[in-house]
This record gives C-alpha cells, sequence and structure tokens, in this order.
C-alpha cells in the first residue's frame, strides 16, 4: 500500500549551517531567527520531496525545545502541532495510528558521539545518557520505537552525517541525508543550503519509493524495559524518587525506570 500519510518530527540542531547552541538553538541567541528560518526551509524540501513521491497528508511536528519552524515560511500542503508544553506521547498517540510512515528532519547524534554536531539526548543541560536494556539510545530510537509500536516505520532522516549512521545502525532500510559532517560537538562542514534542499528533497522522495516497493519494518524492541538515564547533577535524580515507574536509584545521578510498555516508558 502505497504511503499517502506522513507525520515529519523535526529539530534544529540536524540542520545544515546549525552549529551553536547558544546564538542558534536557544530563543535568547542571537541566529535564532535566522536558524529557524534554515530548519523550516529544510522542513519544506522534504515536504516538496513527499508531494513528488506521492504523499497526500503531512503532519509537521516541531520538536525542537524553543520551536523551530518559522510559521509564516512554512510549505502550504503541511500542517504545523507547536507549542509548549506539549504532551508529545498522549498526542502522537492519537495521530500515529491513522498515519503510514514517519521521517525525521534536522535531526542530531545522541549525547556522547564525539562527531556529531550538536549531539544531545534530550536535554542538552541535564542528560548525560539513556540506554535501553543495555543499549544506548538517542531521540532517534525514542521516535522509531514510540511510532514503531503503532506498526508505524521510521524511513527516513536527515541530519549530520553522525545522526544518519545512528539511524542506518538502528533502522534496516532507512533513507538518510547527510547535510552536515560534524567535527565537534559545536564545529562541522556543511552543505550550502540549496544543495541541503536538494538532497533532502531527493532523498525523501527515494525514502518513499523505495518503502512502497519493499516496506520497512517499524522498529520494536523486545520487552520488558528498563531505561536507565544518567543525568549530570544530583537534582534531576531527586526529582524521580517515588515515580510511578522508578526500578532503581542507581547512584546519585543515574536512574532506572521499568515498564512493559514501550510507550509508557520511552518519553517518560
Ligand atoms: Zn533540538
Amino acid at each position: 500500500m502505497a504511503v499517502r500519510r506522513v507525520v515529519m518530527m523535526t529539530d534544529m540542531e540536524g540542520a545544515a549551517g546549525v552549529t551553536s547552541f547558544e546564538d542558534q538553538g536557544h530563543a535568547t541567541g542571537r541566529y535564532y531567527e535566522a536558524a529557524r528560518r534554515i530548519v523550516t526551509a529544510e522542513v519544506n524540501a522534504a515536504v516538496e520531496g513527499l508531494l513528488d513521491s506521492g504523499v497526500e497528508e503531512i503532519l509537521v511536528i516541531d520538536g525542537h525545545g524553543p520551536g523551530a519552524i518559522h510559521f509564516e515560511s512554512l510549505h502550504p500542503q503541511a500542517r504545523l502541532m507547536h507549542g509548549r508544553p506539549i504532551a508529545l506521547a498522549a498526542e502522537c498517540a492519537k495521530i500515529l495510528p491513522g498515519c503510514d510512515a514517519t521521517c525525521l528532519v534536522g535531526q542530531h547524534a545522541r549525547c556522547g558521539v564525539a562527531d556529531g554536531t550538536m549531539n544531545h539526548t534530550q536535554s542538552s543541560a541535564t542528560i548525560e545518557h539513556y540506554s535501553l536494556n543495555g543499549t544506548e539510545i538517542g531521540e532517534t530510537a525514542q521516535w522509531a520505537l514510540f511510532s514503531g509500536s503503532f506498526g508505524v516505520p521510521t524511513i527516513f532522516l536527515s541530519g549530520d552525517d553522525a545522526a544518519c549512521r545512528e539511524a542506518s545502525d538502528l533502522i534496516p532500510g532507512i533513507t538518510t541525508a547527510a547535510v552536515k559532517q560534524g567535527l565537534s560537538r559545536s564545529a562541522a562542514i556543511s552543505l550550502a543550503a540549496g544543495k541541503a534542499h536538494e538532497l533532502i528533497r531527493s532523498q525523501i522522495r527515494a525514502a518513499v519509493e523505495r518503502h512502497n516497493r519493499e516496506p520497512i519494518a517499524p522498529l520494536v524492541w523486545p520487552g520488558p524495559y528498563v531505561l536507565e538515564k544518567r543525568f549530570l547533577f544530583t537534582n534531576a535524580v531527586d526529582g524521580y524518587r517515588g515515580h510511578r515507574l522508578l526500578h532503581r536509584i542507581v547512584d546519585a545521578r543515574t536512574v532506572q525506570l521499568a515498564a512493559d510498555d514501550i510507550r509508557e516508558i520511552i518519553y517518560a
């Protein structure tokens, strides 16, 4: 069955031209507005590629903490889920059952990947690592496993080359578009914006066409699940005392949560 409805999760740190949390990623950054336009142009290129491949409905989720979509520039064929706070898991649980595939645009590598530009997992200010059943995971795995629990495969990712590598290791058959080569956490070699857009548009189209021919399996790992979260500071652990999924406090900066249902734990 051909892909008709797609949910596109977006972030800022994997876009070409973005290297700085302080200047671009944070809402107070001097280039934040410019970075939002950069991200939105990449999102629009992905929307174009999806339309080229016959997709009819596209929901874009603004996944970057303070927001990364410049609304006035958003492609007219896309709808946007945005605003904060947002109960991401609960809202996506309503939407994913009716969708055929998901994709990630502007994605970065998980925290601790040396050549991943702006590598982090969820909060760049508080989290050192996540591991699920002993395997280190980042935001790509979180999203693919959550989508996968609804039977929806993640078929495309654009971001820096470390994010693309992470996706390929995780999801057999995924198509990627590397728009930036990480040199360190805060330096990169980026494609020019126009080249990044061409690459994203052609690769996401290829992803859908490939999936229509040879379907990619939804990502599902066997349960039950233990999610270990290691934080930079002890106050984060204090906040988990009494948490309903708490399995074990490992040490002053590390907790383990446990659940049988991936949907309950992956964004807990
Ligand atoms: Zn982000």
